[in-house]
């Protein structure tokens, strides 16, 4: 594909990239998709270690664009396994004919923008080059697994995994000796399947978590019923301001402890991520946030028969939800198996791994295979691995070399014509991430469209406006209790990594969206390459 010419190109064949391909299409143009996989899927191509399934009801996570799709596709169960969700995205992909549109196993290595005909032009590393008025970043935001430089790791001799990148071919761990480190939402999922099938596991544990229970169960006639009953008013919700956890959550007085407790007992029997909706000043306030962590610290003491292991997986150091809340199934209950170890690393860190160990300051734990939950370089990661260069030779990574900016989390000023898709400063990771998709995908195809349709070849981000956008998402972030948790939230999962809190928390993000382009793209500068140029 040396020299080729497409309308736009998308970047990324998840739940992204496939919906912008799809909506692309449909307006006409002449797209070219590239995935660095081998397959659609993205997230759910890449992560599949046991346990691995979604925290969002399946029902809503899941697309809203195509009724016909909606009717057709029956989800098993409340919370979907990793296998099913695959099988999703790859019904989409056949359902829509979008494979042909994608290069699979295709990654995109640069990007430039010539100026002087206002188009991007693309190098993979298959020595594609191609040129498209319109790039569209669908690399994900939790796409660039990231394993700790540990000395000695690249000595041991078992094998090794990362929960975000594991083998198609699936793992078989019986009579292993198997080490997992990381306990964020990967490792509570994967440690109690893993438990089930290895001889030993020790778990190294750097930052306990919040995990709440998933009470995942079959998906029967009767919740689908009541799901399609109450669905006009589920669209309606999405699409109004409440996207993103910042919706709607005003101020409440703090309830007293009684009232608490109990909403908390209700919402720990149900399951699941909802128990931060608990009350609306749960993220803002520290009083109430402190009697919400403090419960499930105590359901932590419960569940686990060692008090001093049970202590150790009692998170103190941030308020609940700060890091993202995990849901799980039987976590906790699975330390009071005999073959499993808690290694507390804030007491005694990991020195090195040895060719068949792991070794901490206190002790030496031999094993067999060595599993990394250890997360991404989150929201960042994917863009910043692509060479990028903008108006002027502008380089993408020194534009982010203070934090990501970005306007409206959509676009990026010195880049015209790049759109990101749940970029930093939007909703994105704080909410269900197929809604955000949705509302991305659907924006920048009217943009584009209105482009077309007035005969505009360039729109770029104005660096005041996006600087003030980067502000307001920095001090409503502020409000809340985010920035006292080091999370990948806040980069402070990559050593080095700017601390800015990336994801958009505030009310009315969609709205805000609607009204930029209502207004002619308010915001951005609109413009015509030359008087000759065709719009594309
Ligand atoms: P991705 O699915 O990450 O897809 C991006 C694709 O871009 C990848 O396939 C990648 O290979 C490709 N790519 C990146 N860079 C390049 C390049 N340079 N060249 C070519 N291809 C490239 N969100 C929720 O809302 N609910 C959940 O329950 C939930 N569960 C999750 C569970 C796990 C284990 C993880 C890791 C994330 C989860 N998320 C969840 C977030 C999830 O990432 C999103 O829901 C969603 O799947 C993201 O879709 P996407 O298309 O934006 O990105
Ligand atoms: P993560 O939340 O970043 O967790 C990584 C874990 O690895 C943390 O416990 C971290 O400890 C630990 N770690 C990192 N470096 C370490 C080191 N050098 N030594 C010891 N421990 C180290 O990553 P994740 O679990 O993959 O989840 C990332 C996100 O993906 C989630 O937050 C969620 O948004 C999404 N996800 C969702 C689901 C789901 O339930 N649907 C499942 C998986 C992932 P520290 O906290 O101390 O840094």
């Amino acid at each position: 594909m040396v020299g080729a010419e497409v309308d736009a190109i998308v970047v990324g064949a998840g739940f992204g990239g496939m919906y912008q391909l799809y909506k692309l299409r449909e307006l006409g143009l002449k797209v070219q998709g590239f995935e660095a996989g081998t397959d659609v899927g993205g997230t759910w191509y890449w992560n599949r270690y046991p346990g691995a399934r979604c925290d969002i009801p399946s029902l809503f996570y899941s697309y809203t664009w195509s009724e016909e799709l909606q009717r057709e596709w029956r989800w098993t169960e409340k919370y979907a396994a990793q296998p099913e969700i695959l099988r999703y995205a790859n019904h989409v992909a056949d359902r829509f004919a979008l494979r042909p549109l994608i290069a699979f196993e295709t990654p995109v290595l640069s990007a430039t923008f010539d100026e002087a005909a206002d188009r991007w032009r693309v190098v993979t590393d298959r020595g594609d080059e191609v040129s498209a008025r319109w790039l569209i970043m669908a690399t994900g935001c939790l796409s660039t697994p990231r394993a700790p430089a540990i000395p000695g790791v690249e000595s041991f001799a078992g094998e090794t995994y990362h929960t975000g990148a594991w083998p198609h071919e699936g793992v078989d761990f019986s009579g292993k000796r198997v080490a997992v480190i990381g306990t964020g939402s990967s490792g509570i999922q994967s440690i109690p399947e893993i438990a089930a099938q290895a001889d030993q596991v020790t778990v190294f544990q750097r930052t306990p978590n919040f995990s709440i229970p998933a009470r995942n169960t079959p998906l029967t006639d009767k919740d689908i019923e009541a799901f399609k009953a109450m669905y006009p008013q589920y669209i309606a919700m999405i699409k109004g301001p409440g996207m993103g956890f910042g919706g709607g959550s005003a101020e409440l007085p703090i309830p007293d402890d009684e009232a608490q407790r109990k909403r908390y007992e209700e919402l720990w029997a149900i399951g699941g991520a909802g128990f931060l909706a608990a009350w609306g000043n749960l993220l803002t306030s520290i009083e109430v946030n402190d009697r919400a962590a403090g419960f499930v610290r105590d359901k932590i003491g419960e569940l686990v028969s060692d008090p001093a292991t049970a202590e150790a997986l009692s998170p103190r150091d941030h308020p609940l939800g700060t890091k993202r809340i995990c849901v799980d199934t039987g976590y906790y209950e699975t330390y009071n198996r005999p073959n499993v170890t808690l290694v507390n690393l804030r007491q005694t860190p990991i020195e090195a791994i040895e060719p068949h160990a792991v070794r901490t300051c206190a002790a030496t734990y031999e094993v067999d295979a060595l599993v990394f939950a250890t997360g991404f370089d989150a929201m960042t990661g994917a863009m910043l691995a692509i060479d990028i260069k903008g108006v002027g030779g502008a380089d993408f990574r020194e534009a982010w070399a203070e934090g990501p900016k970005a306007y409206l989390g959509l676009a990026v000023a010195g880049f015209p014509n790049l759109f990101l898709i749940t970029g930093p400063g939007s909703p994105s990771v704080l909410s269900n991430m197929i809604n955000s998709i949705e509302q991305h995908v659907e924006w920048i195809s009217d943009c584009i469209a209105y482009m077309r349709e007035k005969g505009l070849t360039r729109i770029a981000a104005d660096p005041t406006t996006q600087e003030a956008w980067v502000d307001h998402v920095r001090q409503v972030a502020d409000k809340t209790l985010f920035p006292r948790a080091a999370s990948w939230y806040m980069g402070a999962n990559i050593p080095g990594k700017p601390r800015v809190f990336m994801p958009y928390i505030g009310a009315g993000y969609r709205q805000t969206c609607n009204e930029v382009a209502a207004e002619g793209y308010r915001g951005f500068t609109l413009g015509k390459v030359h008087a000759d140029a065709h719009a594309s």
